[in-house]
Formats: C-alpha cells, sequence, structure tokens
C-alpha cells in the first residue's frame, strides 16, 4: 500500500529512543486507516471505536472544571470538551484517521459534505471579497455561489478548470480559490501546482474539493493546496450508508473553521462517526478495487456501439489525461456518457440496467446510476441545462463495489436493448 507523507505533522517523524525497535520512516495508506498515526488505547479496552452517545460531558467538581477552563484557554485539552457541540471522543477517533490518511495536521468533521463546504468558506470569505471557483462544481456549491454569496457582498466567478482561466479572472478582491478535482459530472482534473503557484504569487488562499480524487488517488498538501474538503458520505464512508464531511489542512489555520463549527455545529453525530472510522478501515482497499473497476467499465464502454462518448481521466481520449496520468495514482469509479439516441433511449438504458440502483451519490458499496439533466438539474430551464452540458443523454455511473465483469455485463446488455 501507498506511503503517504507526514510532512504536516504526524509521529513517524517523531525521534526514534534509543534501544526502541526500528519502523520504517512512513507508514503505508492501509496502517494510517487502521490505526491511525499511532495505536491507541479506547475506551473499556474496546477494539473498534466506542459510540460515546452523550450531549455534554461532566465533572467531578468545580476544581476539575477549572483545571480544564485554564488548560483549554491554554489551548490544551486534558479530556473530554464539556459540550458535544464541540467535540466527541467517535468523532475526534475518526478525525484522528483522517488527518492520518489524508497527512493533514487537522482534521475537522461536519454534519455533510456540503456543510463543510460551506463553512469552510465563510470562515475566510470577507464583505467586498472575491472568491473564484472552477465551472462543473457540485451543483449546490455552484448554487452557493451563485444564489448567495451575493447577498453577503461577496463576489463570484465561474471559470473553465485550468491555470490560465483562474489567473484571468484572479482580481485585486480575490481572496479564496475554489476548485474541485476531478470534476463532478465530467472528470476534469486541475493542474493543481500551475494553480498553487499562482495563487501563491497572488496571496490567494486555496481550497480544493477532491471528493471524487480521494487521498487515495490525490494528494493536494503536498502540491502545495492550504485546504482539502471531502464529502465523507462518498468514498470515505463508502457504503451508502452515512452523511458526513470533512475540511483538512494546517493546524493553525483550521482554527478559523474550528471557531464557525463550534458556532454553528453542523456536527456528525456519533453514529455517523462510527461508520465512517469503521469504513476508512477498509478505505484504501476499497479505492484499489473502485480504480480497478473504473478503469475496466470506462474501457468497455468507450467501445461499446450505443455509446457517443466517455469522459473518465484514465482513457487516453480524456482532455486532461496527461494531467491526470501525472498527478493522480487511480481515477476512481465515476464514469460519465452519452448514450446514443435521446431522452427515452437513455431512459431505456436506466430502466434495462439488474445491477445498479437508480439514485444519486458515488462512492460507495452498491453502483448507483442518475440522468443527470433529470437527478441533479431537473429544476433548471432545459436552456440552461443544455449550456452547461447536462444534455438528457448523459448519464453518470458511480461503480460499487460488485464484480467489474458483472457490471460491464450489465451495462451491456442495458444498451442492447436500445
Ligand atoms: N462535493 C462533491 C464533489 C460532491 O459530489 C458532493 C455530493 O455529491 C458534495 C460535495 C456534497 O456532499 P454531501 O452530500 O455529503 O453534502
Amino acid at each position: 500500500m501507498s506511503k503517504p507523507s507526514v510532512k504536516n505533522g504526524g509521529d513517524a517523524t517523531r525521534r526514534r529512543p534509543a534501544g526502541a525497535a526500528r519502523r520504517p520512516q512512513r507508514r503505508g495508506s492501509s496502517t494510517l486507516a487502521i490505526h491511525g498515526r499511532e495505536r491507541r488505547r479506547k475506551a473499556h479496552h474496546a477494539v473498534s471505536t466506542p459510540i460515546v452517545q452523550t450531549s455534554n460531558f461532566s465533572f467531578e467538581s468545580m476544581a476539575e472544571v477549572v483545571e480544564f477552563m485554564t488548560a483549554k484557554g491554554q489551548g490544551r485539552l486534558i479530556r473530554e470538551q464539556e459540550y458535544g457541540r464541540y467535540g466527541n471522543p467517535t468523532q475526534q477517533e475518526a478525525e484522528r484517521k483522517l488527518a492520518a490518511i489524508e497527512g493533514a495536521e487537522r482534521a475537522i468533521l461536519f454534519s455533510s459534505g456540503m456543510s463543510a463546504v460551506i463553512l469552510t468558506l465563510m470562515a475566510y470569505m470577507r464583505r467586498d471579497g472575491h472568491i473564484i471557483f472552477t465551472s462543473d462544481c457540485y451543483r449546490q456549491t455552484r448554487d452557493f455561489a451563485k444564489d448567495f454569496l451575493g447577498k453577503f457582498g461577496i463576489q463570484s466567478t465561474l471559470v473553465p478548470p485550468t491555470a490560465e482561466a483562474i489567473e484571468k479572472a484572479i482580481r485585486p478582491a480575490t481572496n479564496i480559490i475554489f476548485t474541485e478535482s476531478p470534476t463532478n459530472p465530467c472528470l476534469r482534473v486541475l493542474d493543481i501546482p500551475a494553480v498553487v503557484k499562482v495563487a501563491r504569487r497572488r496571496g490567494v488562499l486555496t481550497m480544493i474539493d477532491a471528493t471524487l480524487a480521494t487521498p487515495h488517488n490525490l494528494r493536494p498538501l503536498e502540491l502545495g493546496v492550504d485546504i482539502v474538503i471531502h464529502s465523507a458520505t462518498k468514498y470515505l464512508g463508502g457504503h451508502n450508508d452515512l452523511l458526513a464531511g470533512v475540511t483538512l489542512g494546517g493546524q493553525k489555520l483550521l482554527e478559523e473553521v474550528n471557531k464557525v463549527q463550534r458556532m454553528i455545529g453542523a456536527i456528525a453525530g456519533p453514529l455517523s462517526c462510527f461508520l465512517l472510522e469503521r469504513g476508512l478501515k477498509t478505505f484504501p482497499l476499497r479505492m484499489e478495487q473502485h480504480n480497478r473497476a473504473g478503469q475496466q467499465v470506462a474501457e468497455a464502454l468507450e467501445k461499446h456501439p450505443k455509446v457517443e462518448k466517455v469522459w473518465y481521466p484514465g482513457l487516453k481520449s480524456h482532455p486532461d489525461y496527461a494531467i491526470a496520468k501525472e498527478q493522480m495514482r487511480g481515477f476512481g469509479s465515476v464514469i460519465s456518457f452519452l448514450v446514443k439516441g435521446y431522452n427515452r433511449a437513455t431512459q431505456k438504458f436506466i430502466d434495462s440496467l439488474e445491477l445498479f440502483l437508480i439514485t444519486p451519490s458515488l462512492g460507495g458499496s452498491e453502483s448507483l446510476v442518475t440522468q443527470m439533466a433529470t437527478m441533479s438539474f431537473f429544476d433548471y430551464p432545459a436552456k440552461y441545462r443544455e449550456s452547461i452540458g447536462m444534455v438528457d443523454n448523459l448519464v453518470r455511473v458511480a461503480l460499487g463495489l460488485e464484480d467489474a465483469e458483472d457490471l460491464v455485463a450489465d451495462l451491456c446488455q442495458a444498451l442492447d436493448r436500445i
């Protein structure tokens, strides 16, 4: 398994005491996914992470309160937080693992990917500021930029996902570049080092929603991005059974995000955190399977006579193939394609699938299929929908963990019916 960098902190960089057993400098991603940066004893000697279902944590005496508050004022946490909105042991265990897997100093968990996106932006956006977003981004992120930011006196610009377009859009008021890579649904891959270079030259903060890439396939912090966000609902949780989001980065930088979260409290509950932490134990293994299946299915779809076009970064025909190959370890299991035909043929194809569930989302154990125009953009006027590429025959599949051969066979039999 991989050896992620721990340059943003972590025990792997600590000096080994004399006589201690030698261990590798950097642990692999599966080891980090099981133990975090170091093995820790859990409450009640439990092997799995206990679900601490409580809204508050009591003190034995007022002396303990004073000791706790004094330490907290100095930035030290000497026991559980007093109140669940400020933290919960199950949540902290999931955050510790997520930080280790991403190679970040700190992870802050939210109740959903969108609360991570919006509250992280809120922590850094400024009145009269300007934020650049990359187009083809997640629909709700686009709507936040388009419909909400203006209300608070914040300008935004949506640009194609290239460093040149981003540089051109920078204004004196720009203070955040918010990117997504790969994008959803066209899987455009951003040249991250080029964007970071532009941002650093102009003193602008960089954030990336790397949900579709995951820390297994892309290492944005190592490429110089300031803040990484994931919808943990997807590959990180991995089982289509929880909602969560995570923001990752440097300890000091994320202090602002922490303050917003403490105020607003969009926290993932203890059960979701337990499910996420359990899902993380198999995250690297699952990603290897997602990567293998994604490539296999994308190649099969590209060869099929009823398919007009396929978007998958591991295909030579993808516009960002070269960047993706350079930057990513694998390309995941989201594939978008145009069925040859119009709305009826597309819906017949989807209805003929036997293994794919008709639903949004991605990254779980079950394979999913969506007609983007109907499922995600139904309420947009048809003309606008088409102008942003959401045509009726655009289908997105998110492969689960079934055997790739079965998924190929299912897609082919359904295509053959149209
Ligand atoms: N970012 C991306 C790229 C997504 O695909 C999604 C959901 O599909 C989100 C953010 C939002 O995540 P959540 O549904 O956990 O709020």
